[in-house]
This record gives C-alpha cells, structure tokens and sequence, in this order.
C-alpha cells in the first residue's frame, strides 16, 4: 500500500551509507563557536570548493554540499541545539546522507554570499530534490523470515521523457527571466534596507517557459506508476525499513531524485508469534496426555518435530527448542522457539466419559495433594487467609 509519507533514517539500505562527518568538524570550528564564525568559516570553505571555481574536480561539489549541509544545521539555532544533543540523527531531514528534500540549492548559498556570486549564477536555475517516498509492503511470516524478491507498483513522478524535464515543447527552450535577468531572485527597495525575494515572476527558477511542454503541461513531471523490483533481506521484521536510494519523485530543474523507503509490516501468524530472533507458540494437549506422558508434534517453520511431554506436566508450562527460532536483518544468529502447552479441558462428553470421569475423580480425590499438588497447596493458603481475617 502506497502511504506516501516521508520517512526517518533507513535502519538498513540497499546503498551502504558513508559514515557522516561531524557537523563543527566540517565546518572546522569548535563546537562554542559563535554564529559569525559559523558563517565566515562556511563562507570560506564555499568560496573554496564552489563548483564553478572547480569544474575539473568532482570531489569539490560533495565537499561544497557537506559544507553547505553542515551551516544549514549549525546556523540555525533550534537545528544545532538538536545536533549538539542528537548528532545526526537529531536534524535529519528526508534524506539519508544527501541534502535536505525539497529544498533549493541555491538558498543558503544565497543567503551568505547575496550578491557576490549574482554574476556567476545567472542563467543558472535552482535545482529540487524530488520528495522522498513511503511504501508499505506486507508480507507473511515465511517470506519476511526468508527473504524475497517482490515487485512494487508506486504511483511517483518522474521526468517528463518528451521534454528530458524542461518543461519546454520539443524545438523550443525555457527562457532567462527577464524580471530577475536568471538569478532567480529580486532586490527590493524598502527604505534603508535592500530585500531579496524570490523572483515572482519565474518563482525562483530563473527561467520561464514561452511554450509548455504538451505531455507535462511546462512541469517537467508526469504522475507514472512505476515499477520495481524490491529484494526483501532474510530476517526483515515489521518496521523494518528498506530504502531504494533514487526511486523516489524525479527532481526538478535537473535535481536528484528522492528516495523510497519501503517499510515492512508482517501479517499474523496462525501459529506463532515473533519476537526479535524468537518465536513462541501455543500447543494444545489433551489432560490424559498431560497426566501419562506422551509425544505431541510441534510445529516449527522448518517443518514438525516430535516433543516428548513428560508424564505430568502441568498446564502453561514452556518447553524452549533451541535453534528453532529465525534470524534478523542485525543478527544471523538463529534464535529459539518457545512452545507453551496448555492442558485442554475435555468438552461434549459422552454419558459413558463422564461416568468414567466421575470415577476417576473419586479414585484421585482418596490421594489429595499426592494426585492434585496445586489444588491442595491452594486450599491450605486459602485457609490460612480467612482463619487470618477471621
Ligand atoms: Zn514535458
Ligand atoms: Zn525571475
């Protein structure tokens, strides 16, 4: 079932992440450092590896993003206290290791630099990453336990393949803003002060489209129901979470996509219940087999094994097979199955049985405790409370 909600971190994903870097570590500040020295050390460190003074080296861009993600965390007072507590998982957005979703690149860039970078930004349009998405997928125990391949159908957005996501009909191009001149935003005059504010006329985008794209209508996404393949790792338990890294809604303006997160629900089982590595069941036993002893079949998932029941077991009492539990995504080591035998109390008797019962009771009742160790331990307590408050 699709839910499209955004979710939290992956417990696991299908892309292994790189370990995140300390935020203050980045930025090289301490972690008292004011909010002006947050700013000049991310504003050097951007000036440094911005992409258009690094076109030949690919690994600028990540370390100007690392920097950007970093101040966007630490220049906000309620973001970096979190962090300072939480660490990363403290201010985590959408995104898994990427930027946060749905936001420009441009914005805090912006923001610091305003007007220092306007001539090298012109023409360039900002970019979104495409929104993260949730998909709920139920399986049976079996499968959970064993793993499996499934195909999913997600209803997302993808990039509009007649325009390649301009948003342009074919032959034509989107056009520079000539309200903003492609920077995307505009200054404006308010006594003393100069405010910059997303361009109303392209919305930010630095260019506007003359001629719509007629399949996408100039948005450069269609609604699709897109197919995939999703391997299921052995020993996914219910919550567990699977992301598709790129699988989410295309992005716009050239942005990267989002990511699917694929999270596990188990259905109940007819038999047992599962906990972690363990799972539990419940055997129904006749008395007479409680009372003389005897072999009952116990359902396991590698198939039945036999289970000898002493003679004179009593009701509820749990017999742990070692091993025959299942294995999680975080541990592979094979846990145990807990069988718990309940005692059944014989119904619909025959005229015969329960003549037979009523002799047989007779006969144990002459015994007492000796045949009935719980009820004759029961009543002698019993006794003792009422001649207590008596
Ligand atoms: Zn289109
Ligand atoms: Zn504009």
């Amino acid at each position: 079932m699709f839910t499209g909600r955004r979710y939290r971190r992956p417990i696991f994903s299908t892309k292994i992440n790189m370990a995140k870097r300390d935020y203050y570590e980045i930025l090289k500040v301490t972690r008292t450092a004011s909010a002006t020295e947050i700013k000049k050390a991310y504003r050097r460190l951007a000036m440094k590896h911005h992409p258009d003074r690094n076109r030949d080296d690919a690994g600028a861009e990540a370390k100007f993003k690392e920097a950007k993600e970093a101040y966007e965390v630490l220049k906000d007072g309620d973001k970096r206290a979190a962090y300072d507590r939480f660490g990363h998982d403290g201010v985590r957005g959408g995104a898994a290791g990427g930027g946060f979703s749905g936001e420009g690149f441009g914005d805090v860039f912006g923001e610091v630099f305003g007007d220092i970078f306007g001539g090298g930004r012109r023409g360039r349009s900002q970019v979104f990453r495409g929104a993260d998405l949730g998909y709920e997928l139920k399986l049976d125990l079996e499968k959970a336990v064993s793993g499996d391949s499934i195909t999913i159908e997600v209803p997302t957005r993808v990039t509009c393949d007649e325009c390649a996501g301009s948003g342009s009909e074919k032959g034509s191009e989107p056009v520079t803003c000539t309200t903003c001149g492609g920077v995307g935003q505009v200054r404006m005059q308010q006594g003393f002060f100069s405010i910059q504010q997303t361009c109303p006329a392209c919305k930010g985008n630095g260019t506007v489209i003359n001629n719509q794209c007629h399949k996408c209508n100039g948005r450069g996404r269609v609604s699709k129901n897109k197919k995939l393949a999703v391997k299921i790792p052995a020993g996914v338990d219910g919550g567990d979470r699977i992301r598709l890294a790129g699988e989410g809604e295309a992005g716009r303006n050239g942005g990267p996509p989002g990511d699917l997160y694929v999270e596990i629900r188990v259905r109940p089982h007819k038999i047992f219940r599962r906990d972690g590595t363990d799972l539990s069941c419940e055997v129904p036993i006749s008395f007479a087999t409680a009372a003389l002893g005897g072999e009952v079949e116990l359902p396991t998932l590698d198939g039945t094994v036999s289970l000898k029941v002493p003679a004179g077991t009593q009701s509820e009492k749990v017999f742990r097979l070692r091993g025959k539990g299942v294995t999680t995504v975080r541990d592979k080591r094979r846990g145990d199955l807990f069988a718990r035998l309940a005692v059944e109390t014989p119904i619909n008797l025959t005229e015969e049985q329960i003549a037979l019962l009523g002799q047989f009771e007779a006969s144990v009742s002459v015994g007492g405790e000796r045949h009935n160790p719980r009820a004759g331990g029961w009543l002698d307590t019993v006794k003792r409370f009422f001649d207590r408050i008596s």
